[in-house]
């Protein structure tokens, strides 16, 4: 769970990275304000649907319920003047007198009520007299009205004309009568029974009743029916079929009003009902009247007002989507204006400054702090410059010293050769090169004859000219891949290389030659000089360098030994037996 939060955290970052701060703030303030705006609209958009449903079900409620009280108080009423009309004190003395006064009291009932027929029947059940005269004479006992009649007020649910039909005339529509009958017991002055006056009402008032409402509903789409308490439609679509049973029709019937919604022909339908349990006396007979509108009809106001709010709250939405867009846009632009600068610092050589930037405090804030600091940077810059340029220019400096030094280091001071140190390492390399490709090599070892003597005559400071003047002689002598070194006081050692031994023999009898030949003069003095050389060949048996310079100091020895200002080449082998010896 933590890893998949950390994953989506970081795929937020990646996402985040690759978004302007102005598309980030506008994403966030759009869909800030769409959530907002959606769950309001939707909010209120759902409560004006229920509550325009609410107010669309009770008025069809209202429309079922009232249209229910019509019927309930028009058969009420009717029941109210037959009981009237049987307490009338003038009616007393027709019951039992002449029926043909009976009989025109009756038609003046008929006529003011909407009666189709009334009539009285004795005790015996025989119609004593009726209107139109219709049925007098014959028997109804066997009728329900009549026999319940007997006891007390009743009224008989809707049927059809039993007896009546053939003796009415055809209606026009060719519909066959129905009957609601309102019977009850007539009583003499003494109280006592003395038959039943019954009334047939024609059923097709309640269809008036309901053309009337439907008509001034306004809405053409509601439908009403009358059902009876068993669920037959007796007015309405379908007519005398069973609209609901079982526990549907319990359950309407125990509810006494409600509402519900329904399919009726694959239509879904907004039905409410009520069910007419009478008025004042009248007991009612539990009529169900039900009024139906298709649930598109009766809900669309619902949905137009929620559509409306819904509306209103994309348009709300837009603006504050293109606020957003306007805001972010100011917020970002001094942001992306700073970023465009140091950008183009970045770029640029040399030092440079930054434009001033304003929009927010923080804009102001982080403008002024990069402007500190590219004037931190700008300073640092320059020192670090002047710091590099000193640095090289010490280092120069360094490398020249060293260079000196190591010169010095190398060099003999009073004559400018090579010292004993630095030469035993060159000679040393030339040795080893010989060996390995077998080359010639040949040392000379130069000593000043009688030194001592200059030294004394002549002073150390012409001691010192003449040892200055036989090692610019060496030099000259000597081509540029040999090597000329002052060993210690008056004595030099050369280093010849690539020379055979008659060369080397020329070349150290010449410069002995030019020692000789050269005027010295010291102030007025003029120094002879002479030089005795020891001259050594390198022998594939030498060791190493001091072997040769060893025999070339032997050689000098025997050069001095033998009346100086000469040279003596010592023979490799002699040395060798020398040294066997
Ligand atoms: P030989 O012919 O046998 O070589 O006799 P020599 O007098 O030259 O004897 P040697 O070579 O032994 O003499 C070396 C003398 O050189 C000893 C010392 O007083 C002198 N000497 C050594 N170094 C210097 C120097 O740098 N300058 C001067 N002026 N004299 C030096
Ligand atoms: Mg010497
Ligand atoms: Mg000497």
């Amino acid at each position: 769970m933590r890893a998949l939060l950390q994953q989506a955290a970081s795929r937020l970052h990646a996402i985040e990275d690759r978004l302007t701060v102005r598309t980030q703030i506008a994403a966030a303030v759009a869909a800030m304000s769409i959530v907002l705006v959606g769950t309001l609209a939707a909010g209120a958009a759902l409560i004006s649907y229920r509550h325009t449903a609410t107010l669309i079900e009770s008025s069809v409620a209202g429309i079922a319920s009232s249209t229910s009280g019509r019927l309930d108080r028009f058969m009420a009423t009717r029941q109210q003047e037959m009981k009237l009309f049987t307490e009338l004190e003038p009616m007393q003395r027709l019951w039992q007198g002449d029926p043909n006064k009976l009989r025109s009291a009756l038609e003046a009932l008929q006529r003011n009520f909407e009666f189709t027929w009334i009539g009285f029947a004795d005790l015996n059940g025989d119609v004593v007299a009726s209107t139109g005269g219709l049925l007098q004479g014959k028997s109804v006992t066997a009728r329900p009205w009549f026999k319940q009649g007997l006891e007390k007020v009743v009224v008989g649910d809707v049927h059809e004309a039993i007896l009546l039909s053939s003796l009415l005339t055809q209606r026009a529509n060719n519909e066959p009568y129905r009957f609601v009958d309102i019977a009850l017991p007539v009583r003499d002055a003494s109280g006592k029974v003395i038959g039943v006056l019954g009334g047939h009402l024609d059923w097709s008032w309640a269809s008036s009743l309901i053309k009337d409402v439907e008509a001034n509903d306004g809405n053409t789409d509601t439908r009403l029916s009358i059902l009876s308490k068993s669920g037959m439609v007796l007015v309405g679509p379908q007519k005398e079929t069973i609209r609901y049973d079982g526990d549907e029709l319990a359950g309407i019937l125990k509810a006494g009003d409600g509402t519900f919604r329904e399919k009726v022909d694959g239509q879904q339908m907004l039905t409410a009902f009520h069910v007419g349990n009478g008025f004042r006396d009248y007991q009612g007979l539990n009529w169900i009247v039900t009024a139906s509108q298709p649930a598109s009809v009766a809900l669309k106001a619902a949905i137009s007002s929620a559509q409306m709010i819904l509306a209103i709250g994309a348009v709300i939405a837009l603006i504050a989507l293109s606020l957003a867009v306007l805001v972010s846009r100011r917020i970002a632009g001094p942001i992306i204006a700073l970023t465009q600068e140091a950008d183009r610092i970045g770029r640029a050589h040399g030092p440079t400054m930054l434009a001033r930037q304003s929009g927010s405090v923080e804009v102001v804030q982080l403008s002024r702090a990069l402007r500190s600091l590219l004037r931190r940077i700008g300073h640092a810059e320059e020192r670090t410059k002047e710091a590099e340029l000193r640095a090289s220019e010490n280092a120069m400096q360094l490398q020249e010293d060293m260079l000196k030094l190591r010169e010095l280091a190398d060099t003999d001071f009073m004559t400018g050769l090579m010292n004993r140190r630095s030469f035993l390492a060159v000679a040393d390399d030339a040795v080893a090169f010989s060996r390995r490709y077998k080359r010639n090599m040949a040392t000379l070892m130069i000593d000043i004859d009688h030194f001592k003597k200059i030294n004394d005559s002549h002073g150390h400071a012409a001691g010192d000219d003449a040892i200055k003047h036989v090692a610019d002689v060496i030099s000259q002598s000597i081509r540029t891949t040999d090597k000329a070194a002052r060993f210690g006081g008056e004595e030099f050692v050369v280093l010849l290389r690539e020379i055979d031994q008659e060369a080397a023999v020329l070349l150290a009898d010449r410069i002995r030659t030019s020692i000789e030949s050269a005027v010295v003069r010291h102030g007025e003095a003029v120094i002879p000089l002479t030089v005795s050389i020891g001259l050594a060949l390198f022998d594939e048996g030498d060791r190493d360098v001091q072997d040769v310079i060893e025999r070339a100091d032997q050689g000098l020895y025997v050069a001095k030994k033998t009346g100086r200002n000469r040279t003596f080449l010592m023979p490799a082998t002699e040395d060798r037996a020398a040294r066997a010896a």
